[in-house]
């Protein structure tokens, strides 16, 4: 049998043999997900070195994340592989890149010892160089110069080869920015992130003996997410296979989802042409998901024009189909999400208990983890936040808080040094000291220390203004603490300044926009106009709605502090929390996909774009998440997300109308709704079996609460199939003991009526609560 011998092979497939087997010579493993193309990859390994003979560090593989190669490592060392020895050359482009570089620096003008700078070094030098020529950095802000030059780099575009076209960039003066920046970089003897690949690609293009060595040295080449390569990576493997051609790429051209950061899945097609004679082997059976998975996932994939199209099957029973349900808005959503993944832990009849480690939940978007943290948090479910800061430790988070640690506590120095320049108020570092220094010898806190500066003319220049305000800012927000829910029981209520009229009944919801406002703050995001900039301010609002579940800021700045200790990595089961991004190549049991709402998934960017290019990279996103899910999808949206304390109604995403319906299961919550989409979007997200939802649980919810204070959604302009709307002349025309209709439960008569929901006695479903939107009038 196979895999005799050869122990690599045992389990595999006659694609997948045929795969390992093409030692010798470029080729191409083209297939959908789950079908073992990164599994062929180590069985690959396996047969180069075992078969023939071929030493570990000659043999080169490339993987998307450090995180993929460590774990390939790990499983690459026991059976059926049994590696032994280590793969030292397995990372990363940008590792592996790093590595090279600090053999050859001196041909780029850098020392071995070059340093890579972070975003922060890179922002601060290309800034100081806009600012030396006078140039406005409001208008033309060093983010947008970064992701310019970076765009360039990826393309593998030195200063001397971006193309004429671009001359316009950057109010023309882009390319002579690169140039300087370059310069400075090599001054500094530092190079950024891109410049790792950029610099080994110019490396290997002018010194061909260089090259020569390394086409030797990595005998074997093997690349895995090959999909999501840019032009830089893909000539730096190029360069280096050209010699003996042995090169083996793995991909899948459905998720491709770097387009965005300047991949392009073209790179698939160009294989071909630049290695000809390559093998091409498609694998199409899957062994990671049931047949009603990988049906929704291939269905909806289907939408995609540009594609290269493949079939997919599986031999595994049918499970489960795709669940999909509907939740009244995003905390409801958090709390299912929250109890499903608890009653799946806890297993039933039908089902096994399952671990935490084999559940995740995949957002479109990082704000959208906030809710599961708070919510697990809550009620003690171990999670882990993979790829990327847990929400309450973002920069713009932490930077918000540092301000509301202030207005609640002027105390807090800590939090005086990290805002007292954020935004800058011509403070410079000197300036700081010079506050610190009297605070020191007065012995008092950060802030009278500046009070005090300020009072004897310490400070001057345009910073003594500003940091006045700063100093007055925060006197008044800390009056309006103390005057409102944070005010210790025996406080001495002062009246507030007149600035802020009203203060007394101030939220501190409200108050906490306002500090965020008036401390300018907002404005700064707002007027940084690039990608990264919109991420901070969805994060800034996302925190301001948590604020709406505590009493106080108090409250709330102790429930992160609970957070933040929460975060010790320490060993035990947990839920996976990541972005559709960080969920590549990985695979989980159970998956949740939460948010799948017009603007949040597909992206507002995506749809916003002209032509179909976003929407399409968003339908890969897609079914990267269906297709991690092995055993239960579940698929969810929200009818309302509140948005920076309003309320926006949201339409399910389109690509939930997309997904085949023979493979997918509408949970609807009981006695809350009728049939299709829009009344699952009503719900509250119960099970339908249990029948758990009672009025108390609706009345209760915030959704609830917020309607009863007349902040009902806003309605949506289009589609009103799939969007509630509230509407009060409506609820009049029903009357007690009426006889209604509805779609999913037949006739009834109306037993109550609170607000817009209404019990039902159904003829033959029972009893039933219903939104008003969902019965018709029926003849007695
Ligand atoms: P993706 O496109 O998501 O990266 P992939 O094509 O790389 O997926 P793998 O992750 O290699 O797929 O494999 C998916 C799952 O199927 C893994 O759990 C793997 O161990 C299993 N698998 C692959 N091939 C076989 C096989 N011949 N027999 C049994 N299980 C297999
Ligand atoms: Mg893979």
């Amino acid at each position: 049998t196979l895999g005799e011998g050869q122990p690599w092979l045992t389990g595999l497939n006659a694609a997948q043999c045929d795969a390992v087997e093409a030692l010798e010579g470029p080729l191409l493993v083209l297939a959908g997900a789950g079908t073992g193309k990164t599994r062929t990859l180590m069985a690959r390994i396996a047969a180069l070195h075992f078969k023939l003979g071929v030493p570990t560090k000659n043999i080169l593989a490339v993987t998307f994340t450090n995180k993929a190669a460590k774990e390939m490592k790990t499983r690459l060392a026991v059976n059926p592989f049994g590696l032994e020895a280590p793969m030292s050359w397995m990372g990363t482009f940008h590792s592996l890149s790093v590595k090279i570089l600090r053999r050859h620096a001196e041909l780029v003008g850098l020392k071995s010892n070059f340093t890579i700078l972070d975003t922060d070094d890179q922002l601060r030098l290309l800034k100081q160089q806009i600012q030396a020529t006078g140039i406005d950095d409001k208008r033309w802000p060093p983010r947008m110069l970064a992701g310019l030059i970076d765009q360039w780099k990826n393309r593998a575009w030195t200063p001397d080869k971006v193309p004429a076209s671009e001359a316009a960039a950057f109010n023309n003066r882009g390319t002579e920015f690169y140039a300087q920046y370059q310069e400075r970089l090599r001054s500094l003897n530092a190079c950024d992130f891109g410049d790792l690949l950029l610099h080994c690609v110019t490396i290997f293009r002018a010194n061909p003996d260089v090259l020569a060595q390394y086409q030797r040295w990595f005998r074997y080449i093997l690349v895995d997410e090959y999909q999501d390569t840019n032009v830089a990576q893909y000539l730096w493997l190029r360069l280096l296979a050209q010699g003996h051609q042995n090169i083996c790429c793995v991909g899948d051209d459905d998720q491709s989802i770097y387009g965005w950061r300047g991949a392009e899945v073209g790179n698939i097609l160009k294989f071909e042409k630049d290695f000809p004679g390559a093998k091409v082997i498609r694998l199409e059976q899957n062994y990671r998901s049931t047949p009603h998975i990988l049906a929704a996932a291939s269905g909806l994939i289907r939408g995609n024009a540009e594609r290269l199209g493949k079939t997919l099957w599986t031999d595994v029973p049918d499970g489960e189909k795709v669940r999909l349900i509907g939740h009244w808005d995003g905390e409801e959503e958090a709390r299912w999400i929250g109890e499903e993944v608890e009653s799946l832990q806890r297993g039933n009849a039908r089902r096994d208990p399952m671990g935490l480690d084999s559940m995740a939940i995949l957002v479109r978007a990082s704000h959208q983890m906030r809710a599961f943290e708070d919510r697990f948090l809550t009620i003690g479910l171990p999670y882990r936040v993979i790829g990327g800061p847990r929400f309450y430790e973002r920069l713009e988070i932490r930077d918000a808080m540092g301000y509301f640690r202030l207005a609640v506590s002027p105390d807090d120095d800590l939090a005086f040094e990290r805002v007292v320049n954020t935004p800058k108020r011509g403070l410079g570092d000197k300036a700081v000291q010079n506050i610190q220094l009297e605070a020191r010898r007065l012995g008092v806190n950060l802030l009278e220390g500046a009070r005090s500066l300020l009072a004897r003319g310490g400070i001057t220049g345009k910073g003594a203004g500003q940091l006045r305000l700063f100093v007055e800012n925060i006197d008044r927000w800390h009056k309006t603490v103390l005057a409102g829910p944070d005010a210790p029981a025996d406080a001495v209520i002062e009246p507030v300044l007149p600035e802020t009229p009203a203060a007394n009944d101030l939220s501190h919801v409200r108050l906490a926009e306002l500090i965020l406002e008036e401390s300018g703050y907002i404005s700064m995001w707002q007027n940084d106009r690039t990608p990264e900039a919109e991420g901070r301010l969805e994060n800034l609002k996302e925190l301001i709605k948590a604020l709406e579940q505590f009493d106080s800021l108090q409250g709330f700045l102790e429930h992160v502090s609970l957070v933040m200790e929460n975060d010790s990595d320490e060993a035990g089961e947990k839920v996976s929390i990541m972005t559709l991004h960080a969920a590549k190549g990985l695979e989980f049991p159970v998956v949740f996909l939460p948010g799948w709402e017009e603007g949040l998934f597909p992206s507002q960017r995506s749809i916003d774009e002209a032509g179909l290019k976003g929407i399409e990279e968003e339908r890969r996103l897609a079914y990267v998440g269906i297709t991690r899910a092995e055993e239960l999808c579940i698929i969810s949206f929200a009818s309302n997300r509140r948005v920076y304390g309003r309320w926006q109604s949201q339409m399910p995403g389109r690509f939930i109308d997309e997904l085949p319906a023979e493979h997918v299961k509408e949970v609807t919550p009981p006695g809350l709704m009728g049939g299709g989409y829009g009344a699952a979007a009503m719900g509250y997200g119960r099970s339908d079996v249990e029948e758990r939802a009672t009025r108390a649980d609706v009345y209760n919810s915030p959704g609830w609460q917020r309607l009863q204070n007349n902040q009902a959604p806003r309605r949506s302009q289009a589609q009103p199939r799939r969007s509630i709307t509230i509407d009060a002349e409506a609820l009049s025309a029903f009357t007690l003991g009426e006889r209604v209709f509805n779609q999913k439960f037949g006739y009834g008569t109306i037993l109550a009526m609170e607000g817009d929901t209404f019990e039902v006695d159904f003829e033959k479903a029972g009893v039933k609560h219903v939104k008003a939107g969902f019965v018709t009038a029926a003849a007695a």
